[in-house]
């Protein structure tokens, strides 16, 4: 099933618990503004390469749209709709005042130099600020995969030439230097911590952080800032994985320093210890570690899995392989419906990415908040104001479900998000 078909059944599933006409199911499920254009930007070769690139406004009743921006191979239409349609809720279930987007460019970075990177990053922005996508009031962009802190440099950059003034609210997740927020790099995984922590302390009352193992999947931004989070906090990271395959760690806790060093010398976790097929026994020994593959870092048995890699890894045949109790969203779509729906039969607790990783697009805000105002917070500041926002949202989301009869939490974050996106609507006569 394509992603989109996956978002239009959730909302479909929201819209009736609540009991909602279809014309509400109609509003949320088009994008209001959808920006299509062939991107083209010079080789180191000096040959002309063109790219497929998107901007996709998905509803600004709430305010300006925000989203990131990725680049990867399969960010094609059907996902970045996807994608900006969940901003909208998101941004909704977590109160900012803000609307959905999101932005992808049809292309693998990895296989771009840097100063192709760079061009192809002006060139996108470029596209987009003359068909008048983008503004500090209108859409704002933020990093998303495979894109960081210096593409959204030389994007602002690019948009600063155009318009011929200094405007660095019209993205966020810039680095310090340029406007960016203290605390923004990490706060995709400090808020999906909160939330984490404030669950496991409520269904765990006479539990403590050391009694939880914890496996991770996913080992970029998100995972690893989560794994140092979670481990710093005395949870016990046991296994985690990256694109090529995955590590536990014997005596039941990783080392989060050594998995960096993995990472750094090996080029991924598991090239530190194989060679293709064939893995140093005694290096890993040495270092109390075994490599697993992906399948199996997910089909652990731990108390929670975290999912910060990609969409659609778990689906309908491995679902009823997953023995995690509690399965933790940080990445965008990780489960489909249908996986979904295994889980919720085997009473597994799924914390949904419009809750979970919702602390990057509230730091983006933050920054946002500080561009504008000419301010900038203090670390600490950000922290304490993202825990606010998420707990304010765990609890918003944990009377939904009181109200609607025990629904999943990603229904009743649909619910949430969708009666305040909705609400706004209505009060601007637009429904
Ligand atoms: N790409 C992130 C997300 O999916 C962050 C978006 C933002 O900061 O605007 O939530």
């Amino acid at each position: 099933m394509k992603p989109f078909e996956n978002f239009l059944l959730n909302l479909r599933k929201a819209v009736n618990v609540i009991g909602l006409k279809d014309s509400a199911f109609e509003a949320l499920s088009e994008p209001e503004n959808i920006f299509e254009s062939e991107i083209s930007f010079k080789k180191d070769d000096g040959s002309d390469m063109t790219v497929s690139g998107y901007r996709v406004q998905h509803n600004s009743a709430r305010g300006p749209y925000k989203g990131g921006i990725r680049f990867h191979p399969d960010a094609d239409i059907d996902e970045v709709k996807t994608l900006a349609s969940l901003m909208s809720l998101k941004c909704a279930v977590v109160n900012l005042p803000l609307g959905g987007g999101k932005g992808g460019v049809q292309v693998n970075p990895k296989d771009l130099s840097e100063s192709e990177l760079e061009r192809l990053s002006r060139a996108y922005f470029r596209a987009g600020t003359e068909a008048g996508v983008f503004g500090v009031k209108k859409d704002i962009p933020a990093p998303d995969v495979y894109t960081n802190p210096q593409v959204m440099s030389w994007m602002m950059d690019e948009y600063e030439q155009i318009v011929g003034y200094k405007e660095p609210g019209v993205i966020t997740g810039k680095p310090l230097e340029l406007g960016g927020s203290l605390g923004r790099n990490y706060a995709t995984s400090q808020g999906g911590f909160f939330i984490l922590e404030e669950y496991l302390k409520q269904q765990y009352p006479d539990k403590s952080p050391k009694d939880f193992r914890i496996a991770v999947q996913g080992f970029g931004n998100a995972g690893a800032y989560f794994a140092d989070i979670a481990d710093r906090a005395g949870y016990k990271v046991v296994a985690v994985s990256d694109s090529k395959g995955a590590v536990f760690c014997e005596g039941d806790q990783c080392e989060i320093p050594k998995l960096h060093k993995y990472k750094k010398e090996g080029g991924s976790l598991r090239g530190n210890f194989c060679d293709g097929d064939a893995c140093d026994i005694e290096k890993m020994s040495t270092e109390k570690v075994k490599v697993m593959t992906n399948d199996e870092l997910l089909e652990m048995e731990v108390d929670v899995l975290v999912l910060a890699a990609l969409d659609g890894v778990i689906h309908q045949e491995n679902a009823d392989k997953i023995k995690a109790p509690v399965v933790l969203e940080l990445a965008n779509g990780p489960i489909t419906i249908e996986a979904d729906e295994i889980l919720e039969s085997r009473d597994i607790t799924i914390i949904p990415d419009i809750l979970a990783n919702a602390g990057g697009v509230t730091v983006s805000y933050f920054e946002w908040v500080q561009n504008r105002s000419g301010d900038v917070w203090e670390e600490e500041v950000v922290n304490q104001k993202l825990k606010k926002v998420m707990h304010h949202a765990f609890r918003d989301l944990l009377q939904i479900q009181g109200q609607y009869n025990g629904a999943s939490l990603r229904t009743s974050a649909f619910v949430l998000g969708m009666q305040r996106i909705l609400s706004a609507m209505k009060l601007r006569g637009r429904l």
